[in-house]
């Protein structure tokens, strides 16, 4: 009893652990922390056996295995077959074949059966799944082992079924948790998030604020200008600071208004999104020169159509592509894909530029957030909002002095895009 507790508080801790560092990231490093503390957790199951019957061990060693392979993927669950195979033999007795018989199994089913698809399966399906794989699995591999070696286990068939039973709960315990642990996080993330978006219309005030500032100022240069006797050189700084105010105003336009006007009707229609991909960069061709920035597009889908409003989806790509040449000061190479994942058409903007922190990512979208000396810190914000505003999705990849990736995906129309062809 008390090494079936030490088994499942085992099997929890890496849970812990893992959602602790990096549950929801996209880390090079998951994976690897992933092998790691399963395989730790593994081997401390398999260390305090619940109960030991004639060189046969029971533990929940399975369940970091069947976690870590669901979780990690198909390497780590190669990596966690062979870390028990090698404990199990080290320890030794003809309990490993029966070892190498379940866990071949699982490898197997897990493999080909269950990770695939395991992120579709909704909870109830992914808790149930993984009980009744532990169940079949522990099932057939006593069949197995008593008809093909003429094994007899002598262990009473009570001390079996509750061990049986035992491992299915904590698995499905093991899984509830993470998959709760794993929505809290995505919860979290896009309560944060929604916090920063406020509606574009919401914005106009403060924006018109904005614009409004620079043009007080510049009115009170030139009323300066009019006055007389002033000397040459006052006239000179009047006029830089008047043309400063004019470019301002100028620059929370263009990130803002220049196709997308808040208040306007919004009409929606189907667009085509190669059509409208390939306009955007043709139109920013002569910015991207001027920066030493060359355009590729790769369109990996021919037509696609999705419901939108066409002004408010160019400035968002132009908000986006201005972003990412104005990051490539020394030149660089700007990347269009349009492609298509399961319903979403999806369209990535690839520089490689000089990147940005986690902390910075963390930022992105917040109204007046600029790095730049004469950034509006608008420019994202209003392009989050267009994609949110058509059911849309920004994700964003980044690293500092590698450049970026805005992958911007949105539910494809169907319907009417079938009955058009
Ligand atoms: P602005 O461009 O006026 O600064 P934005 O809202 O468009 O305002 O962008 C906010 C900040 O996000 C920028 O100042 C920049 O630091 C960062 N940023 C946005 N896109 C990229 C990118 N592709 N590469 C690097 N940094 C970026
Ligand atoms: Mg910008």
């Amino acid at each position: 009893m008390e090494n079936l507790l030490i088994n499942i508080l085992f099997v929890l801790l890496p849970i812990l652990i893992f959602q602790i560092f990096y549950i929801n990231t996209d880390s090079k490093y998951k994976n690897i922390l992933l092998a790691t503390v399963f395989s730790i957790s593994i081997i401390i199951c398999m260390n305090f056996t619940i109960t030991n019957y004639e060189g046969h061990f029971f533990d929940l060693r399975y369940i970091p295995f069947v976690l870590g392979a669901l979780y990690g993927g198909k390497k780590v669950a190669i990596f966690l077959y062979f870390v028990i195979l090698v404990y199990r033999f080290y320890i030794g007795g003809e309990g490993f074949y029966i070892a190498f018989i379940d866990s071949t199994l699982l490898l197997i089913i897990l493999l080909f059966l269950l990770i695939p698809k395991y992120q579709t399966y909704s909870l109830k399906t992914k808790i149930s799944g993984t009980m009744a794989l532990l169940g079949i699995v522990a099932i057939i591999s006593l069949i197995t082992c008593h008809t093909l070696f003429g094994f007899i286990l002598h262990a009473p068939i009570v001390l079996l079924s509750s061990f049986v039973v035992a491992q299915a709960l904590t698995m499905g315990l093991s899984v509830y948790f993470l998959e709760y642990l794993i929505t809290m996080d995505t919860m979290k993330k896009q309560l944060y998030h929604n916090e920063k978006l406020k509606s574009l219309s919401e914005m106009a005030a403060s924006i018109s604020h904005e614009v409004r500032n620079p043009l007080t100022v510049t009115r009170g240069f030139i009323q300066l200008l009019k006055s007389p006797g002033i000397d040459d050189e006052k006239k000179i700084t009047y006029l830089d600071l008047s043309l400063q105010e004019l470019d301002r105003a100028e620059s929370i336009i263009t990130d803002y208004l220049t196709f997308a006007k808040p208040h306007e009707n919004i009409e929606l229609e189907l667009l085509n999104v190669t059509a409208e991909v390939n306009y955007v960069a043709n139109l920013m061709e002569p910015y991207a020169l001027m920066q030493n920035v060359s355009i590729t597009k790769e369109f990996f889908i021919k037509e696609s159509y999705f419901l939108g409003n066409k002004k408010q989806f160019l400035q968002c790509l132009i908000n986006l592509s201005k972003n990412a040449i104005e990051a490539m000061q020394n030149g660089g190479k700007l990347e269009f894909k349009v492609n298509k994942e399961n319903e979403k058409i999806t369209i990535q903007l690839t520089d490689n530029g000089v990147g940005m922190s986690s902390e910075q990512i963390g930022r992105l979208g917040v109204p007046f957030f600029t790095n730049k000396e004469k950034g509006t810190g608008l420019g994202t914000m209003v392009a989050f909002s267009i994609v949110k505003a058509m059911k849309g999705e920004i994700k964003v990849k980044s690293r500092v002095n590698e450049g970026t990736t805005f992958t911007i995906s949105i539910p494809e129309s169907v319907s009417t895009s079938d009955k058009e062809d």
